[in-house]
């Protein structure tokens, strides 16, 4: 059974002190969520892991870090290894966020030298996959989406996929209030689940957890959910606050 996790992405959001109060908010409004129900993170700004870290042990919320650069360590001025990010406490790490893509030039190359990375020391990639607006409008979604999936994937045994969480978010629906209908996110699902499976086997892709993102709020997450190839969310504006981060996590209510 393929438990939901529901992860916030906070992006460039929060400073410490914002950080802190965020995730001790959280702390104290998911206490009750159900841990067969749902699995939750928190993926906060580098500078913050430390102390959101220190604040979420013990609970039931994970750590998690929004990228990472694909090297142990070295001359690479500004990044952030995986190594650095185990030794924080992060267990999940977002990869090839569309941002990412867009505005920092990653690539299928790129994301899947982080991916591999990212499993050799021992942190579960989140790897974003999405179609933009156009491809969408001409009809290509599944091959952009196949593209992604298969490019980021490339050499990844099938012994990994285990530690591997794919988000399906497509970039038109980032940040814009624009969902994807439970239907148009469905069939994206069940294509990359297909896609699985032909990379893999079948039980290998009915394993994999595929998560939903773009405009997921406390009154589009249960219907979302409730499809069958969905399981679970990358959110990002609503995340930022406790309430409307609580309602989602608590969609099965
Ligand atoms: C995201 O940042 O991955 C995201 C889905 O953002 P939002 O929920 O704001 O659309």
């Amino acid at each position: 059974m393929r438990i939901p996790l529901i992860a916030g992405n906070w992006k460039m959001y929060k400073d410490i002190d914002e950080a802190v109060e965020l995730a001790t908010s959280l702390k104290n409004v998911l206490k009750d969520a159900q841990s067969d129900k749902v699995e939750v993170a928190v993926c906060p700004p580098y500078i913050d892991l430390q102390a959101v870290g220190a604040v979420i042990k013990g609970s039931n919320i994970v750590l998690g870090a929004q990228n990472m650069y694909a090297a142990q360590e070295g001359a690479f001025t500004g990044e952030i290894s995986p190594l650095m990010l185990r030794s924080v406490g992060c267990h999940y790490v977002i990869i090839g966020h569309s941002e990412r893509r867009q505005y920092f030039c990653e690539t299928n190359e790129t994301i899947n030298a982080k991916v591999k990375m990212a499993l050799e020391y021992g942190l579960f990639p989140i790897l974003c996959v999405g179609e933009k607006l156009d491809e969408r409008e001409k009809g290509i979604t599944n091959d952009i989406v196949k593209d992604h999936v298969v490019g980021g994937l490339k050499g990844i045994p099938k012994e990994k996929m285990a530690s591997i969480v794919i988000a399906y978010e497509p970039v038109w629906a980032i940040g814009t209030g624009k969902t994807a209908t439970p239907d148009q996110a469905q069939a994206v699902h069940k294509f990359i689940r297909e896609t699985i499976a032909s990379l893999y086997d079948a039980a290998t892709a009915q394993s994999v957890r595929i998560q939903y993102g773009g405009s997921v709020k406390p009154d589009n997450a249960k219907t979302l959910m409730n499809m069958p190839d969905i399981d679970g969310a990358l959110v990002g504006g609503a995340a930022l606050k406790a309430d409307s981060f609580e309602a989602i996590v608590k969609f099965y209510r």
